[in-house]
Parts: structure tokens; C-alpha cells; sequence
């Protein structure tokens, strides 16, 4: 029999027919798709993290440190720095941030649950969601017309309040729209639900001067979370650490679902590394964060749709069929996302060379490419 038939009969049957989590991996010049730092890790503190793992390798031999003590120490350190103090006993951390959200989704969704976001929003919201047996809930955005992705706060109050969900996830800056959502809002939807609510924040440090962290409201709010990475800003989406703030209690019950022995040393020791190097590691935010507006600048003169960003990324509109002119970009060699927005895409902000790169073969394309649907 085919292995197919037999694997398929065997599935859970609400993941029969589902597709994988597949932003393409290709060789190729310029890669602008996944919202990493282009920038690759500096020699010191590659130097440094080489030392750390080689000073723990000798006792690999050993389990982790389960609670990874140290590390919580040094992340609620850096998340302190942003004005609001946060203690290691509310910080918690896995294997990307995409981890720390299965844990939140392992011990607060589950089967007869539910949990709803914004579309469009991050893509393993909903992915994560369903593999914990809990039901999701594609909520909208706003109304037609400029300003079309923001989240407008009445409406999702209104649905928040309608649905009663177990579980509410707001982006902020949101992927794959690239703003940031104001406090008031949060506070909103916050206040409308008793279930719990997940600030994913993994492009904070990009964010527009004046935009304030959720970490700032999670004082007296013991349903509120907020995600973090070192993926994005720190420029370490290889080492997989993703972690969270939250009310200590609550950190105290993802003990319950997660693996034992989940971060390992070598996972311990590099990001450690990083957070030691916390300002070399971050110089190139600054970097990205004008290449991003310089973007959203030329694609605007361009004449097509950018949409203002506190990301490292823009989303941009004004294309006749996204999907050919990703296509294009490729033959080009510049890799871009296609996220499934008629007419949109998304491009993540690189180095000044890969930027010029990507502004060039699209100024080429422009006039073949832009306009509305024929
Ligand atoms: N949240 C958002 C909004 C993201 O865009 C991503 C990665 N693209 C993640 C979380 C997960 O990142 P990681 O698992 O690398 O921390």
C-alpha cells in the first residue's frame, strides 16, 4: 500500500490535508523574506559565544540547567532597560519565540478552547493554535480604505467581546502589516476578555521613536503576556531563543507543559553570549530601521503602496498580480514574501546593497508590474 494512504489514515484527523509552514529557503543574492537581521554576528561576540560553548561542552554530558536560571537573569536584565522592570521569575524562554507561544497555547488553549487574531497577522498564530487541539478564529482588522490594516479597537473589542475566546493574540508591530498598535488598544481588548492575552512583540526594538511596549501595562495584569525574540533585532535566528514577560504565576504554569531540559547549553551559553553584547549585537537596528523607511520612501514615489512600518520589513500594495511580480523579483534574484494579500508584498529591510539591489530590479519591473487588477 502507499505509505501515504497509511500515514494519512493514521493522522490526526483535523491536520488531514493541512500544508506545512514553508516560507521557501533558496540560494539565492538577495534574501529579503523572512524578517532576519542581513547583518551576520560580530567576530567579537562570535568569538565570545565559541568560548561559551566550549567551556560547557565538556559537560554535555549532563542535563541543563532546567530552570535556566542564568539566562532569565540576563533577558529580564535587557527587557529592563527599557524603562520597566521586569524580574527573572516572569520571564520565561524556549526555542524561538514560536516555542513560547506552543507553551502558552499547550497550557491555556486545548481542545473546546478557542483562541482568535487579526488577520492578517503571523501565520503560525493560527498553526500554533490548531496543533494544541484549540479551535481558531480569523478576526478582522479594520475597514476598507486607508489605513485598512490597522486594528481598529472598537471592532476588536466588539468581536473579543462577541466571541469570548479563551486566548486573544495581537502583533505589535504586526507581521506581516508592519505597525505597531497603540496601548490604548491593548488595554481594550485586554479589558473586554477574561481569557488570556498575547502581545507577540517579536520586531519591537524596530519600532518608530514613541511607541510604548505592552511590558508596560503587565504590572496588576496577570492575563497579559508579552513575546519577544532574539531572532529579529539581535540577529540570532539560528540560535533559537524566543522568550516571554509575564505575571510569575502564570510563568510558573508553562512548567507544566513544557519538555524537561528544553533549552539546551549550547542554546544557554550563545544566548548569553548575546545578551552580554546586547548593544554590538543591536547596532545594526538602526541601519535596518532606515533602510526600512527609505523603502517605504521609493516605493511611494514608485507610485505604488507601502505601508508605514515599525518593523523590519514593509508591506507593499499597487501590484497588478503579486504573485508574478514575486516571480520576477526571483528570476532577479531577490527573494521577497508573497503573503498571500492580493496584490501586496512583503520585503524584509536588509543592508543598504541588498536594498539598492531590491529598489532596482523592482524599479524595473514597475512599469510591466504596478497598476490594478486588468
Ligand atoms: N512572531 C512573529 C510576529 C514573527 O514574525 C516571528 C518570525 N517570523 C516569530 C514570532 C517567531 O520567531 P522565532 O521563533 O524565530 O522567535
Amino acid at each position: 500500500m502507499d505509505p501515504r494512504t497509511t500515514i494519512e489514515a493514521m493522522l490526526r484527523p483535523d491536520l488531514r490535508g493541512r500544508t506545512a509552514y514553508g516560507a521557501p529557503q533558496l540560494e539565492v543574492p538577495v534574501a529579503l523574506n523572512t524578517n532576519e537581521n542581513s547583518y551576520p554576528v560580530p567576530a567579537v561576540v562570535a568569538e565570545a559565544m565559541t568560548r561559551a560553548v566550549a567551556e560547557v561542552a565538556t559537560g554535555l554530558n549532563r542535563y541543563p540547567d532546567r530552570e535556566f536560571t542564568a539566562l532569565r537573569t540576563d533577558l529580564a536584565a535587557y527587557l529592563s532597560r527599557g524603562g520597566t522592570a521586569v524580574t527573572a521569575e516572569q520571564v520565561w524562554a524556549g526555542n524561538g519565540s514560536n516555542e513560547v507561544l506552543l507553551h502558552l497555547l499547550q497550557a491555556f488553549g486545548g481542545p473546546g478552547r478557542v483562541a482568535l487574531g487579526f488577520t492578517p497577522a503571523y501565520s503560525m498564530h493560527p498553526i500554533i493554535t490548531t496543533t494544541t487541539g484549540t479551535t481558531w478564529v480569523d478576526g478582522m482588522r479594520g475597514v476598507a480604505g486607508a489605513g485598512a490594516f490597522d486594528l481598529d479597537a472598537a471592532s476588536a473589542v466588539a468581536q473579543v467581546r462577541g466571541l469570548r475566546p479563551d486566548v486573544v493574540f495581537l502583533c505589535s508591530p504586526n507581521n506581516p502589516t508592519g505597525t505597531a498598535l497603540d496601548l490604548a488598544t491593548v488595554e481594550a481588548v485586554h479589558d473586554a476578555t477574561d481569557g488570556l492575552v498575547v502581545v507577540d512583540e517579536a520586531y519591537a526594538e524596530f519600532a518608530r521613536p514613541g511607541t510604548p511596549s505592552a511590558l508596560t501595562l503587565l504590572e496588576g495584569r496577570p492575563r497579559l503576556v508579552v513575546t519577544r525574540t532574539m531572532s529579529k533585532a539581535f540577529a540570532l535566528a539560528g540560535g533559537r531563543l524566543g522568550y516571554l514577560a509575564a505575571d510569575p504565576v502564570l510563568v510558573d504554569a508553562l512548567r507544566l507543559v513544557r519538555m524537561p531540559y528544553h533549552l539546551s547549553s549550547p542554546t544557554q551559553a550563545v544566548a548569553r553570549a548575546a545578551l552580554a553584547h546586547a548593544d554590538l549585537m543591536l547596532e545594526t537596528v538602526g541601519v535596518v530601521k532606515d533602510q526600512r523607511d527609505r523603502i517605504v520612501t521609493e516605493l511611494a514615489a514608485l507610485g505604488l503602496d507601502p505601508v508605514a512600518s515599525d518593523a523590519n520589513f514593509v508591506l507593499f500594495g499597487g501590484l497588478r498580480d503579486s504573485h508574478a511580480t514575486w516571480q520576477a523579483l526571483l528570476e532577479r534574484g531577490v527573494l521577497v514574501r508573497d503573503v498571500g494579500i492580493p496584490h501586496y508584498l512583503r520585503v524584509t529591510a536588509g543592508t543598504p546593497e541588498e536594498t539598492t539591489a531590491f529598489l532596482d530590479a523592482l524599479t524595473a519591473l514597475v512599469p510591466t508590474h504596478a497598476g490594478a487588477a486588468p
